[in-house]
This record gives structure tokens, C-alpha cells and sequence, in this order.
């Protein structure tokens, strides 16, 4: 499906070297479209054929049809972490449900362990060349495939239910099984996988899951991920999703449920998906009785504590003990264990329902996370239950790991303090961020549950999208990285070889961050604010997200269901902003001003000196409106939130006034229109350099002072893509006149969008100098999330 539009264009310039003479007759929009002369190309027409045909199992509205099936899988696994030799040994019951109304021969099984076997490809085709001057890293990335030696999943049996052998074949990442007899439509099967497999270092060679050694105390973090055979995709849309697993490419999984019983050394604790069965083996009476206090608790409670985790990094138990961890209704389970966790809970109410927050870290993060983690948790799953769904889930953690990577209840996340507990502005605010991107994730993809491996926007972006309304609510000054237009501009003014549509498939997306993340959740931002309008975009957003919770959409599904419930045609905006990689830049040529002055000729003043309109640079205008709409972030209520950072206030950065020259207004030739004595016209040019059509906010600056705005939609463009005129009457005399004065749009270049506003030099880099930096904060500098390996 990712290469959809591509063969479509390939197929249309073949067609016309060889049927020319014949299609020019055809005035259909697709010959418009390959003819760079015309004005009107086909940025307004339908998607048409470049969205799947609708059918029984999804709709033209972008619902699931009446015929919606999708597979399903339960897992019972027993695991053991054996510390000593740092590996994960297992054996999973595996029942598959096969609703498809198909029968099925074989079973796609993910094994995400050989990303790291030397043995497979999936890590060997990346381009790479000698950094100079030559390094130690350089030298030890060649080298990596011997390191590796030994890693990667072991299969030690594959059998039915009665223990008789399964033929299985595993081509790289993916493993088939083959069944005895063909498994029918609406019957269920159930087999046995016994597997082992060595942990990767991951601080040193990466990935998701592994281990974190602490060389101070000797002790480890575990993480385990992507560990156990999981059941792929089989679906209406793709089949098998068994594309293979190269380390960037997320996943796609069905839903099940899940039990588990992890064997680890006695001393560690378990954080892990769903809800642990058996607390009161596992637990000292001590820490029993401290988790029933979070039951009700105001503010978080510390169940492990910071001396108790301390103790137990020096005794480093050899004993063991099992957790028991059931999950109902997720895509994936995921866990964690050590004996360096501090673990503090809180209970929450969402949507009416109660969810235990809880956060576990180490004590290298527990200046931060102490304070922070579960309240971010807490706020991030209600601010997400009222934009999406309502949370579902019994449990919600944060879990500190020096990374950024979700599964459904848990994730884990980076943000340690300084040696003596101190913390800069940077880590604290990367900390926030991650943590609601991660616990954001429970939405996007675990529950309404999309396939990553094809697609990143669907989870990465929409989730994006969410986390910047989530962190707007969190604290009206944070420094927001991706949501807010202009912060994409960067991105968008790259040259054309750099750029890529956002439906692109996740392996072959060349700048990740930006066009999986960024571009996807400025579109939405865009949609919300400045297009669709907030009421109409909240209610179809709501829409999609209801529509399939628990279940799989593709990308039309959402263009569908957004269009569907709001009444918006949004052609034009998908086919901009996700199939094409033009930018918004809109211009204003000329303006032309007349004066309306019944057998008087009036005098207008050259020269005159105007104050420079206030930019609305400093504050995004979700930030705006949310104050307009009274609604107040979580550190004005919750005043344990604020600390050093929140009361620091810099300098703050005056643009200069200037002065502005206004040119001559002409007279109308003959004014015999008594009621409009007094008034202007002003009739202003603009044209679309950038090639993505866009919305027009014109601010009107008047010589008294006042300024007015005007909103015009994108259609204004529907006829003439590249330039269009628009007359105005105005009451008051305009000094000055500037196109999207609240960086709405992502215009790249933000040089041609003023008329009779001198820039004075310097201007832009005084602009970025405070648009960088919070209303009340220091820039956060490098994106934390990539610098910490962003997954
Ligand atoms: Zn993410």
C-alpha cells in the first residue's frame, strides 16, 4: 500500500509517453495535473481511487464495516530471568482464534530477538560510511556483527497442545508454523513454543529490551520487550503483516489475554503489564500495607523505598521468587525487574473508573521522578481519555530506563538527576515530554491499534498530536518541541531530495523524527486550530478513535471517519499535507488601497510613523485559546508541581517599534457611493510559493492602533492553486497588513507575509531567539528524545 501513489504517478507519466495523442482530449484533473502550466492542478479534487475501495469489513465512512473481523491471541507463558548468565528462558501456550472467514495453513510468529543475530540481514543494509577522523565507535560499529555472537532467539520447541512436534521455519525475524491440517474459519489452535535467548547489552548496542549494568553498585535494570514469540497481523487489508523486523519498523499485533509468571532473583522487584495476581507472596508485609495506602492516597506513596532499594543493591539476593501478571485485551505485554527499583503508586479516577499510577526508577533518577513521574502519568491518561477514549485500563507506569518505548500499561523512560540530585530545566522538561509521549502510547497504537510496521504517523503522529495538547494542559509554559506550526518550517523548507510524503512506510522514511512524528502532529494542530475549527475536529476525532479502539484502522479509515463526522471536505488537506511534500509558503505581492471620499480629495501622509505590531510569537496559539476558553493547567492547581524553573522568569525580548513607510492611497475615481464615505478598499495579491495550499489569516493593522483579523479557508484557492486576489472594505485606514500572525500555518518563509512592516535586520533571529526559549524558560536545546535513542 506504501507504494500506492508512486506506481500511480510511474503508471500515468508511462501512459502518457505512450497514449499522449489520446488522453490530452480527456479535460480530467489528472491530465491538469501533469501539466505544470495550468493553474488549477488537482489539489481540491476527491482522493478517489488513491484511497482502497470500501467494503463489508471497513466503510466509505471510515468505519468498520458489518463484516469487521480481526484474529485474536492468548498467551499463558512461564519465564525465567536467570541473572547470572544474563538470559531469558521461556515457554509460551499459545491459542490462536482465527476469525478470519478463510481457513489458514500456517501461523506467522514474530521472533524481534534475531534483530540482533549476527546471522540476519535486518541490520546490514543500512548505508554507512568512514567518519572522519576515524574513531573507537566508528571501528566498533563495523565490527558489531561478531560482537553479537550468540544473540537471538533459540528455539528449543515448537509442539501442539499434546507435545507432538510442529514443522517451523524461521526466516529471519519471522518464524512460520506449519499446521497438521488447515485451521477453519471461527476455529481456534493451540500449540507450545519453548525458546531461550541471551539479553543485549542495549546502553551499548541499542534496542528496546536488554539490559543496563550500574558498574558503581554492580547491579542491573531489565527490560523485557519483544520477548516471546508474538502472533503477527493477519488481517482483511494486508494478509500476513510479516514484514521483517529490522530494529525501526514498529510492530503489529492482535489482542489476547494474557498470563504470566516471571521467575527472578528474590530481591528484585516486577513492574510488568496488566495487574499482578500475587502480591502477597511477592511482598513484605511492610510494602503490602504501603500499597493498600495508595489506594487512596491524595499524593503519591513510596512502596519500595529509596534506603530499602539501597539495601538490597548491596546484598544482591540468590534466591528466587515467581510474580503472576494477568492482562485482558492487549496487544502486547511487556515487564521489567530489578533490585534497584524505588516504586511509588497512586490511585486515580478517570472517566470514573479508578487506575493505579505508578512509577518505578532507580536512585540515579529519583530526584526527578519522585516528584514528577506518576503525576504526569495520572495527568497524561485523563487529558488523553478526554480527547480520545476513556483509559481502559486497570494500571498505568512509568518506568525510569534510560530510553523512550511503550506497551500497553507500561513504558519506560529516560530523565536521571545529577550526581547530588540537582537537575537542569532540559532533563526535567525531557522527562515530561517522554513520559506522555510513552503513557500516550497506550492509546496510540495499543489501543486504537494500527500497524506500525507499515505506517509511523498512525501511531507516532496521532500520539504526537495528543502529547502537545496533553503537555498545553500540563503547564501552559512548557516548551512544547513538535505540535506548534512554525517548529516544522525547518523541516518543510528542506530541499525536495531531502522530503518524503508522510505516507511513506516506516522503513524507507529518510528524516524519522520530523516526518513521523513532527509533520503528522503540526497537520492535526493545523486541522484543530486553523481549519476544521476545535469543536468540529474534537467531535470526529473522538470519532475515529471510538470507532477503533481494540480494533485495526488504516490510514483511509481515519481521512474517512475525520471528514465523515465534521462535514469538512479534506481532500485537499490529506493530499497536501500526507501524500505530497510541498510547503506552505504564501505570499503577499501587492496590496492596491483606495480611499472612498465623496467629491473630496483626501491627502493621505507618507512617512508616517507606526508602532510595529506585537507578534504573537512567544505563545502557540493552542495556548491561547485554551486560556481564552478559561481552562487551567495542572501546575497552577497542583502547586507541589512548581519548582526553581517554574518561578524563574529571564528577560524578556523586545522587538523594537519601527518605523513604517505608508505609501500613498489612491483616490476611487468617481466616490458617489454616499455610504461608503470614509471607508478603503484594499485589495491585496497573494500567491502560493510554497505549492501546499493553506488557509489565509490576514491581520489587519490600523493606524489608530487597533488591528482586525480575517479567516479565509484553503478553497480560496480551488481555482487558481498558485496566486488569488481578495478585496476588502475597511472602516479604518490600514498601516500595516501581516499574514499568519500567530505562526499558525507553517509558512516557511515568513519574509513575504507583511506589507508596509519594515524588517529590520536581526528581526528573524530575535523572533527565534525567543520562540526557542519557554515564556519562562531556557531553550531545552537538542531534542532529549533523540538524543536518547528515541523508539
Ligand atoms: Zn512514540
Amino acid at each position: 500500500m506504501q507504494y500506492r501513489i508512486n506506481s500511480l504517478k510511474n503508471k500515468r507519466r508511462t501512459l502518457f509517453g505512450t497514449f499522449s495523442l489520446f488522453l490530452i482530449t480527456l479535460a480530467s484533473a489528472q491530465n491538469i495535473q501533469n501539466n505544470p502550466q495550468s493553474n488549477h492542478g488537482n489539489k481540491f479534487e476527491q482522493l478517489g481511487t488513491i484511497l482502497p475501495t470500501p467494503n463489508e469489513y471497513r466503510t466509505a465512512s471510515g468505519a468498520p464495516g458489518a463484516k469487521y473481523w480481526q484474529q485474536r491471541a492468548d498467551y499463558d507463558i512461564d519465564v525465567k530471568l536467570d541473572e547470572k548468565n544474563l538470559s531469558v528462558i521461556g515457554t509460551e501456550t499459545v491459542t490462536y482464534h482465527n476469525n478470519a472467514p478463510e481457513a489458514l495453513n500456517y501461523l506467522w510468529l514474530q521472533l524481534d530477538e534475531n534483530q540482533h543475530d549476527p546471522k540476519n540481514e535486518v541490520n546490514y543494509f543500512d548505508e554507512n560510511k568512514v567518519a572522519e577522523p576515524l574513531t573507537q565507535a566508528g571501528l566498533k560499529s563495523l565490527e558489531t556483527k561478531t560482537n553479537l555472537e550468540g544473540l537471538g532467539d533459540k528455539i528449543d520447541a515448537v509442539t501442539d497442545e499434546s507435545g507432538k512436534a510442529l514443522k517451523y521455519t524461521v526466516n529471519g525475524s519471522m518464524m512460520r508454523i506449519d499446521l497438521p491440517k488447515a485451521l477453519a474459519s471461527k476455529a481456534k489452535f493451540k500449540f507450545v513454543v519453548k525458546w531461550h535467548y541471551k539479553m543485549i547489552n542495549r546502553m551499548e548496542y541499542g534496542g528496546r529490551g536488554g539490559y543496563e549494568y550500574f558498574p558503581e553498585d554492580g547491579n542491573y535494570l531489565f527490560t523485557l520487550t519483544q520477548w516471546y514469540p508474538r502472533m503477527c497481523v493477519y488481517s482483511d487489508f494486508h494478509g500476513w503483516q510479516n514484514k521483517q523486523f529490522t530494529g525501526r519498523g514498529e510492530f503489529a499485533l492482535a489482542f489476547g489475554n494474557f498470563k504470566v509468571k516471571m521467575t527472578v532473583p528474590a530481591d528484585h522487584l516486577v513492574c510488568s503489564t496488566g495487574e499482578c495476581q500475587n502480591y502477597a507472596q511477592v511482598l513484605t508485609p511492610a510494602q503490602l500495607q504501603r500499597l493498600q495506602q495508595a489506594q487512596t492516597a491524595k499524593e503519591p506513596v513510596e512502596i519500595q523505598l529509596l534506603e530499602d532499594a539501597k539495601n538490597a543493591e548491596k546484598i544482591k539476593s540468590t534466591a528466587t521468587k515467581t510474580w503472576i501478571f494477568k492482562a485482558d485485551s492487549v496487544r502486547d505485554f511487556a515487564w521489567g525487574s530489578s533490585r534497584k527499583y524505588i516504586w511509588d503508586a497512586m490511585a486515580v479516577q478517570c472517566e470514573g473508573k479508578k487506575v493505579m499510577c505508578m512509577s518505578f526508577y532507580g536512585k540515579e533518577a529519583y530526584g526527578l521522578y519522585r516528584k514528577y513521574s506518576t503525576k504526569v502519568v495520572a495527568h497524561t491518561i485523563k487529558t488523553y481519555s478526554k480527547f480520545t477514549i476513556a483509559y481502559p485500563y486497570p494500571v498505568a507506569q512509568s518506568i525510569e530506563a534510560a530510553n523512550g518505548m511503550e506497551y500497553p500499561m507500561i513504558c519506560f523512560n529516560f530523565g536521571r538527576t545529577e550526581k547530588d540530585g540537582t537537575y537542569t530545566e532540559g532533563s526535567k522538561n525531557g522527562m515530561i515530554l517522554v513520559i506522555i509521549h510513552e503513557v500516550g502510547h497506550n492509546f496510540f497504537p495499543m489501543i486504537i491499534n494500527s500497524d506500525e510496521r507499515q505506517w509511523s504517523w498512525m501511531d507516532e503522529g496521532l500520539n504526537t498530536f495528543v502529547q502537545y495538547l496533553t503537555e498545553r494542559e500540563f503547564d501552559a509554559g512548557y516548551p512544547s518541541q513538535r505540535g506548534p506550526a512554525y517548529k516544522i518550517t525547518d523541516y518543510m523548507r528542506l530541499p525536495k531530495n531531502q522530503l518524503e510524503p508522510i505516507m511513506t512506510n516506516s522503513e524507507n522514511i529518510m528524516n524519522f523524527g520530523a516526518n513521523a512524528y513532527g509533520k503528522p502532529a503540526t497537520a492535526l494542530n493545523i486541522l484543530r486550530e486553523t481549519v476544521m475549527g476545535r469543536e468540529l475536529f474534537d467531535f470526529a476525532f473522538k470519532q475515529y478513535c471510538t470507532r477503533w479502539a481494540f480494533k485495526h484502522p488504516e490510514p483511509a479509515d481515519f481521512f474517512r471517519t475525520m471528514e465523515d463526522a465534521s462535514a469538512v471536505d479534506l481532500d485537499w488537506f490529506w493530499r497536501g499535507w500526507f501524500y505530497d511534500i510541498d510547503p506552505v509558503d504564501i505570499s503577499i505581492d501587492t496590496v492596491k488601497a483606495w480611499s472612498v471620499n465623496k467629491g473630496e480629495k483626501i491627502a493621505v501622509k507618507m512617512d508616517t510613523v507606526y508602532t510595529y505590531p506585537k507578534l504573537k510569537e512567544a505563545e502557540y496559539i493552542t495556548t491561547i485559546r485554551n486560556r481564552e476558553s478559561g481552562l487551567r493547567s495542572l501546575v497552577d492547581i497542583d502547586t507541589t508541581l512548581r519548582d526553581f524553573y517554574y518561578h524563574y522568569k529571564p528577560e524578556p525580548v523586545i522587538i523594537k517599534e519601527l518605523k513604517n513607510k505608508n505609501e500613498n492611497l489612491e483616490e476611487m475615481p468617481d466616490s458617489s457611493f454616499a455610504k461608503y464615505n470614509g471607508k478603503y478598499i484594499y485589495e491585496i495579491k497573494f500567491s502560493n510559493k510554497g505549492g501546499l495550499v493553506s488557509p489565509l489569516i490576514i491581520q489587519f493593522n490600523y493606524t489608530d492602533g487597533s488591528s482586525e483579523i480575517e479567516r479565509i479557508s484553503a478553497y480560496v484557492w480551488r481555482k487558481n492553486e498558485k496566486e488569488v486576489t481578495k478585496t476588502f472594505l475597511r472602516s479604518k485606514k490600514v498601516a500595516s497588513i501581516q499574514i499568519d500572525p500567530y505562526r499558525e500555518t507553517a509558512d516557511i518563509n515568513e519574509k513575504n507575509n507583511t506589507w508596509n512592516i519594515k524588517t529590520e535586520p536581526g528581526k528573524f533571529e530575535l523572533f527565534r531567539a525567543k520562540t526557542g526559549a519557554a515564556a519562562r524558560g531556557q531553550s531545552m536545546g537538542e531534542n532529549p528524545m533523540q538524543k536518547a535513542r528515541k523508539k
